[in-house]
């Protein structure tokens, strides 16, 4: 959920949208509340590619600015079953009476994919791999020149994917991790799909990931709490995420 407050100014309170910056392309990793600041004016047309279809991640469709720009262009990729038509997918939301416009009614045009591996826009590359998430999520490890960041948000850690998913982020420059709970949070709130700060540190170390971003904090996680977390894991390398960063790889 997004949240708002003098309590929030640090780290922000948006839902999960980041911009990736490759020489001319663009690329959004989810549509969290976030996108609602996305820049209009972009060098090529952007590419938006979603983790997976929870609310959180998809929120800020309706209210990207570029749909109100006749002629922009948007390319969305999506997460559906073989069979499944996208648009359908995403309009199952937007659509009445849960929201006035369906996505393709705008003045900018969105245009649909099936998500599917690799994704190459331009010289960057998007490699994909399944986590643990009720429903499902991607993590995706974006290359460009030589440089790597993996996103790796809504995941909760069993052995097997753990594994994997460490090896899917070896020795990436930058790791979004997911960092909602706190090792305490986390006893009473297994099975909800998301991680604790031991988890992430762990994935930091068997990855040899280089700087480790937590992302995707619990929304009753105010400045000051993440702030003592963040002094009492006293690590250069790993910080919480600060809504409206900017980050050079
Ligand atoms: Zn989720
Ligand atoms: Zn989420």
């Amino acid at each position: 959920m997004p949240v708002s407050g003098r309590e929030y100014s640090i780290f922000g309170g948006s839902t999960s949208c980041y911009l990736v910056e490759a020489g001319e392309e663009r690329i959004f990793l989810d549509a969290g509340s976030g996108l609602i600041h996305a820049p209009e004016d972009l060098p090529n047309p952007p590419t938006i590619l979603l983790s997976h279809l929870h609310l959180d991640h998809i929120l800020g469709l309706g209210v990207y600015p570029r749909l109100l720009r006749e002629g922009s262009v948007t390319k969305l990729l999506v997460p559906a079953d073989e069979g499944a038509r996208p648009l359908d997918v995403l309009n199952a939301v937007y659509s009445p009476p849960y929201w006035p416009l369906s996505l393709t009614a705008y003045r900018g045009e969105l245009r649909l994919d099936r998500l599917s591996f690799p994704v190459e826009i331009g010289e960057a590359r998007v490699d994909g791999m399944l986590g643990n998430h009720p429903g499902g999520c991607m993590a995706f490890r974006l290359t460009y020149r030589g440089k790597s960041l993996v996103y790796l948000t809504d995941y909760e850690p069993e052995p097997a994917s753990f594994q994997a998913l460490s090896r899917f982020a070896e020795g990436t420059d930058l790791l979004l991790y997911d960092g909602q709970y706190s090792v305490e949070q986390y006893a009473s709130r297994q099975g909800f799909g998301h991680s604790a700060t031991d988890h992430a540190l762990t994935m930091i170390r068997q990855s040899g990931a280089k700087r480790m971003l937590l992302i995707h904090h619990d929304p009753g996680s105010t400045d000051k709490i993440l702030l003592d977390r963040e002094t009492r894991l006293g690590l250069e390398n790993v910080r919480y995420a600060r809504e409206g960063e900017t980050i050079e790889l």
